[in-house]
């Protein structure tokens, strides 16, 4: 049974800007994943073809160089390369990046930033993990000590970076007032070209996601002038990450069911094709009943992300509730992948077909952007 794949809250335009979209990935990016799963990084000109073909900040205005969209502008271009395990041009990060400007940078930030990470020249990041902090980020260790000038020295060591090899520029959680716990958190904007004292480490060999440069950052008394305060404002960096959780949370809400229709629907061809015992496995019962399944959970998993992307636009979606599609899309696409992964046998589990790369990808889907255990303790907190 093929998926009904209707969004309900696309249109028109936003079908003609999928289309435009699915041009782009098959032809620009799928052709180089190969070559980038070898290197462990898409590299730099893919984004700036990204951003000439208006994949980039999608949602953000068009005063900042934005594509003037909302967030279904930006669902599709995460469910283009999801459903096509892309995952190398990690659009995600950049977006949340080009977010925390627009809802929290000084018109100033904006101006500077937004139009050269629109158009993939500045690759964005989020350098929040340390060795020491993930879940718990009221344990982050970088400081970025004011001076007398004004200016900050940023001195620490982030881990687990997505983006951190290519990107230009790292938005980075420091501690500007230890003494002051979640309140003495601040957000500092640091470019990475020419940056003395800055320094990328090991790119980390990942179980999936091998297209995806994720780094060890280092910074080493790095100099930033009083500018690179987000928003200006000391002591706001935990309350700016809070408000961005809905608009994140949603991103990977995103990418999980379309993942799940991509590697449904590979599944699908494959188990009508291969044969068994002397006919197609998609015959046997326990083939249509695993499908049954599936098309089932994927059903429901697309009626509540497009229900949250819809609260979304509407500026609606509170916290719980995206933590909440985290938490059941991500542990719905490691079941339905794995299930797919059974269905195909021998050849799902090679890197060489999507639902083999797609398996290895699922996994982090439920540790990162807030790992499911935090989800739950978020949503239990709301109940
Ligand atoms: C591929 C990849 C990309 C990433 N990208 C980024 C990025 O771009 N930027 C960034 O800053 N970070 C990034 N991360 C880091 C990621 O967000 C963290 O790994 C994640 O938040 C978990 O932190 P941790 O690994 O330190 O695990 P820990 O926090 O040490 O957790 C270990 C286990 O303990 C559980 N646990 C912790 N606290 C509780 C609790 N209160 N109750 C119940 N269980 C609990 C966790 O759920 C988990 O199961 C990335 C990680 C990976 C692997």
């Amino acid at each position: 049974m093929p998926l009904n794949l209707t969004r309900s809250w696309s249109d028109p335009d936003l079908d003609l800007y999928r289309a435009s979209v699915a041009r782009f990935v098959t032809t620009e990016v799928e052709p180089g994943e190969t070559e980038a799963r070898r290197r462990g990084n898409v590299g730099h000109e893919i984004w700036r073809k990204a951003g000439a073909a208006g994949l980039l900040c999608a949602d953000i205005p068009e005063a900042y160089g934005g594509g003037g969209g909302d967030f279904r502008h930006e669902a599709v271009v995460h469910e283009e390369l999801a459903r096509r395990a892309l995952v190398g041009l990690s659009i995600g990060v950049h977006s949340i990046a080009a977010h925390y400007l627009l809802n929290h940078g000084t018109d100033e930030q904006k101006r500077k930033y937004l139009p050269r990470m629109a158009q993939g020249e500045l690759i964005g990041a989020i350098a929040m993990t340390e060795p020491g902090a993930g879940s718990d980020l009221q344990g982050v260790r970088t400081r970025a000590e004011k001076q007398s000038d004004g200016s900050y020295r940023i001195s620490g060591s982030k881990t687990f970076i997505s983006n951190g090899y290519l990107a230009g520029l790292i938005v980075v959680v420091c501690k500007t007032d230890p003494s002051q716990g979640a309140r003495g958190t601040s957000l500092m904007l640091v470019e990475t070209q020419d940056c003395a004292g800055f320094r990328v480490g090991r790119v980390l060999d990942k179980v999936g996601m091998k297209s995806q440069d994720t780094s060890e950052l280092f910074f080493d008394g790095v100099h930033v002038p009083a500018e690179a305060l987000l928003g200006g404002v000391e002591g706001q960096g935990f309350f700016e990450l809070m408000s961005d959780l809905p608009y994140e949370r949603l991103i990977i809400g995103v990418d999980s069911v379309a993942c799940m229709e991509g590697a449904y629907e590979a599944t699908l061809a494959y188990v009508r094709e291969r044969k068994a015992f002397g006919k197609a496995i998609a015959e046997f019962q326990n083939t249509r009943f695993k499908l049954a399944e599936m098309a089932t959970e994927i059903t429901v998993g697309r009626a509540f992300v497009d229900r949250c992307v819809e609260a979304l636009v509407a500026g609606k979606l509170d916290t719980a509730t995206a933590s909440m599609v985290k938490l059941w899309t991500t542990e719905a696409q490691g079941r339905v992948v794995d299930e797919c992964v059974q269905l195909m046998g021998g050849y799902g589990y090679m890197n060489e077909y999507l639902v083999g790369r797609m398996y290895a990808d699922a996994r982090i889907q439920r540790i990162y952007g807030g790992t499911s255990e935090i989800m739950k303790e978020v949503i239990s907190r709301a109940l």
